[in-house]
């Protein structure tokens, strides 16, 4: 089933709420196999809201709106789609017993505005709403399908759970939720991926996929779009498997696997302890590493080596390297991994150096020049990276890439 949602509410518009109602929506009849397939904004205006109904009507036949439900004068969406189905707004005694009794129970009195939320268009069903005052209302007609839920965030998550997609999912002859599975890289480039996976789409089929870039990786999402639940399970497994197979040891996980977190795994499997030594990741990469629960398993320490003299004292960077090569170099980063390798006597170490920005950077090592040193027992390397974006987003391009080649060096 398509349909079209609505948000109402000038605050939308203005850009002062965020319009999350309708992302939780979309999730939330998603998981019911009902389609969004548009969504529009309209401002507190009963003449814009019509409209909006209307065509949406014209469109889909089934319409959610959302907001304006409540007792205040901008909330006007029952009178606009009451005007579209020709039925005038009826005082409704039980709805307005539920309101009363709601009061009572949190031992206060109704405004009298409140009375207007009792007023409902002919021949709607009342959606009972026992988190607030304003019910979910049903309307159906010559003109189409109108479903109203009340504008806050939580009412409406929890009517469009209990009553809106369980009440529409009846309404579908087979029901096929849509169902997503989202496998996550790192260490590698949207369009160097997307080669790599080739003509994936088509061994997938009719499943479909998309590339989600995020500041440190890029998830890949596969949908199912029509299917019962246990086959579109067993299909998205399937698929799954063959992006593995495809972007070799780059996915590092499903769903909202954290990479740290499966460092620290791996490390703690292999029966490794690790270290980190950063310059312009400040922390970031230990933040990063102890913000997943049980770290200690791993986890030993690490130096924040800022200034040279920390480089030199805390991590025995020869200071002839340093004036040599520069902070930010391949033998200051491998300097830097060796020297808090040896210190905290880990297996594993990890170091970063870099230039941040926005200022800082040159011709021959621009802003975003990286240098990533890794420790595995003896085997030790250093990496040249250039990350673009921001002083932020190169400090976690940074973070992640270290724990990439880091994880891409443990035994699997
Ligand atoms: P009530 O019965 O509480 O008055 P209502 O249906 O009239 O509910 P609104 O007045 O439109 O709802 O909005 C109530 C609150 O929910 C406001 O704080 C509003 O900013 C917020 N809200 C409304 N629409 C959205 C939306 N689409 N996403 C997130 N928040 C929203
Ligand atoms: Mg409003």
């Amino acid at each position: 089933m398509d349909l079209e949602l609505i948000t109402i509410g000038t605050e939308l518009l203005l850009g002062f709420t965020v319009d999350t109602n309708s992302a939780e929506l979309a999730r939330i009849l998603a998981s019911h196999g009902i389609r969004v397939v548009r969504r529009t904004s309209v401002p507190d205006s009963e003449h814009a809201i019509r409209d909006a109904v209307h065509e949406a009507l014209r469109r889909t036949g089934t319409v959610i709106t959302v907001g304006g439900l409540g007792p205040t004068k901008d909330d006007i969406t029952k009178e606009a789609v009451a005007a579209l189905f020709d039925g005038p707004l009826a005082f409704d005694q039980e709805v307005w017993e539920d309101i009363l009794s709601r009061y009572r129970r949190l031992g206060r009195t109704p405004a009298g505005s409140n009375r207007s939320q009792a007023m409902i268009p002919r021949g709607a069903t009342v959606l009972p709403n026992q988190w607030g005052t304003a019910p979910g209302l049903w309307l159906e007609g010559p003109p189409g399908r109108v479903v109203m839920l009340p504008g806050v965030p939580y009412e409406m998550r929890k009517l469009a759970e209990r009553e809106v997609g369980p009440r529409l999912a009846r309404l579908v002859a087979t029901p096929a939720p849509i169902v997503s599975h989202v496998l996550r890289t790192a260490g590698i480039a949207e369009s160097t991926l997307a080669d790599r996976l080739g003509d994936v789409d088509e061994a997938i089929h009719p499943l479909t996929l998309a590339f989600l870039p995020q500041t440190a990786g890029v998830d890949v999402r596969l949908t199912s779009w029509d299917a019962p639940l246990e086959e579109a399970k067993r299909r998205l497994d399937d698929a799954a498997q063959e992006i593995r197979r495809r972007a070799g040891a780059h996915c590092y996980g499903e769903g909202a696997t954290d990479l740290a977190a499966v460092v620290i795994e791996r490390l703690e499997r292999a029966g490794l302890s690790v270290a980190v030594a950063e310059s312009c990741t400040g922390g970031l990469l230990a933040g990063r590493l102890t913000s997943v629960r049980g770290s200690s398993a791993a986890f030993m320490g690490g130096v924040v080596a800022y200034h040279n003299r920390v480089k030199t004292q805390a991590l025995d960077v020869a200071e002839d390297v340093i004036a040599g090569h520069g902070a930010v170099s391949e033998a200051v980063a491998l300097a830097m991994v060796r020297g808090v390798q040896a210190r905290f006597g880990v297996e594993a170490a990890l170091s970063v150096t870099g230039i941040a920005g926005p200022e800082g950077g040159s011709e021959e090592k621009p802003v975003g020049t990286v240098w990533i040193g890794i420790a595995v027992r003896e085997e030790e390397t250093a990496l040249h990276r250039v990350y673009h974006g921001s002083r932020w987003q190169v400090r976690e391009r940074a973070v992640a890439g270290a724990l990439y080649e880091l994880l891409a060096r443990l035994p699997s």
